[in-house]
């Protein structure tokens, strides 16, 4: 059986307890411990060499192991960040010369790599109109290396159907490489149907608590001994005490994106259903564009996040925003506290307001990160601030 192999093996709440984890071979602790050195002794023979930059330090190896198995992929690498993961990833495929195509809606941060920093390195990008996959063949020519697309878009969590594209992809003989992290491998794994390179911000579920930065790819033994190879130098490794927090964090992963997906369903129908509000956004809601898709392509749930247009100007929405108790305005998602922003002012505030309102992204909008609270106690909080109160 191949670890993570659902069908027939473990399933992801077990796996996420026990793959990878303890008990320490040196002094039976059942948990992993933080082996915080930079360098360990010349091994014996012909083992490599040990060194924290190299990723082999046995802090990063344990969320190595757990993470593949979580992915049901081959192999799998802890980094830095989500973006020093996405980056290590893009230039472990492409170089110049190289084209790469991408979906409309991507996070800030792989925005700007892909319209700032590629191009500098011969690195051309196009972006496909649309999640049809007739769109991706079209913006596709003989020098396309990449696709790269999100599990779930952020604000609107469009959701791409994953197999199609993966299957004209490698009928092209063209790499793909998904941004899963608002699924997390609870309920999407790409490597299952065949996407090459998969890639999660840590920060976010997988760490789940928002006291870490981290970023994680997987794939096949071959893409991580390439993007390993590429981290030795670029340097984006994971520093031992934040492996230990993201392993950590890891093992409640199923527990928690259970409560997180239950509650962002709840509050969805809730805002769907409340006269105050104009339009509420979430995969599992009937009017979502991709609601088939995401029945298809997502499995146990849709995750935490949710978009809502209140009845409001933008500024009667700040308002509204600072009048939650248990919502907090931050940005970012994935931890086990509810947090709220405005697109309009932190993801999309580069964007100018026309551009913004073409893509169905209204200044009034409201993103919700919802953590794992009692879905009653977030819904009041909800219903009080929207009417008031
Ligand atoms: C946060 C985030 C990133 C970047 O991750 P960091 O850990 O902050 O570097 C990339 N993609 C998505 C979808 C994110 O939400």
């Amino acid at each position: 059986m191949r670890a993570g192999d659902h069908r027939n093996g473990p399933r992801p709440g077990t796996l996420a307890v026990h793959a990878g984890s303890g008990p320490d071979p040196g002094t039976g602790a059942v948990v992993t411990p933080i082996y915080q050195s930079s360098t360990f002794l010349y091994p014996a023979g012909d083992r490599a060499l040990q060194y924290t930059r190299y990723g082999n330090n046995p802090t990063q190896t344990a969320v190595h192991e757990k993470l593949a198995a979580l992915e049901g992929a081959e192999a799998a690498l802890a980094l830095s960040s989500g973006m020093a993961a996405i980056a290590t990833a893009i230039l472990s495929v492409c170089g110049r010369g190289d084209h790469i195509v991408a979906a409309p809606a991507l996070y800030g941060g792989t925005h700007s790599l892909l319209d700032r920093e590629l191009p500098r390195l011969g690195i051309e990008v196009t972006y496909a109109e649309d999640a049809d996959p007739a769109a991706w063949e079209r913006a596709s020519r003989s020098e396309t290396r990449l696709w790269l697309w999100e599990a779930i878009s952020n604000p609107l969590l469009r959701v791409p159907d994953g197999p199609a594209l993966a299957a004209l992809a490698r009928a092209r003989g063209i790499t793909t490489l998904v941004d899963a992290t608002f699924a997390s491998p609870i309920h999407q794994r790409p490597a299952s149907f065949g996407v090459d390179l998969v890639m999660q911000s840590g920060t976010k579920y997988l760490g789940g608590h928002s006291d870490l930065i981290a970023g994680t790819l997987a794939g096949s033994a071959e893409r991580i001994r390439r993007a390993t190879e590429l981290m030795h130098v670029l340097g984006g490794s994971i520093d031992p005490h934040a492996a230990f927090l993201l392993e950590r964090g890891m093992k409640t992963l199923a527990v928690r994106m259970a409560r997180h997906s239950e509650n962002g369903r709840a509050v969805a129908e809730f805002l769907a259903g409340h006269p105050a509000v104009e339009r509420a956004h979430y995969p599992t809601l009937p009017d979502h564009p991709d609601s088939e898709v995401a029945a298809r392509v997502l499995t146990g749930g849709a995750g935490g996040v949710v978009t809502f247009v209140p009845r409001l100007t933008a500024s009667e929405t700040e308002a509204l925003v600072g009048r939650f108790r248990w919502i907090e305005l931050a940005p970012s998602l994935g931890g086990v506290e509810s947090l709220v922003s405005m697109p309009s002012m932190t993801s999309h505030r580069m964007m100018p307001a026309e551009k913004r309102r073409e893509r169905g992204i209204p200044d009034a909008m409201v993103r919700l990160a919802l953590g794992i609270e009692d879905s009653s106690d977030l819904i009041d909080d909800l219903d009080r601030a929207l009417a008031g109160r």
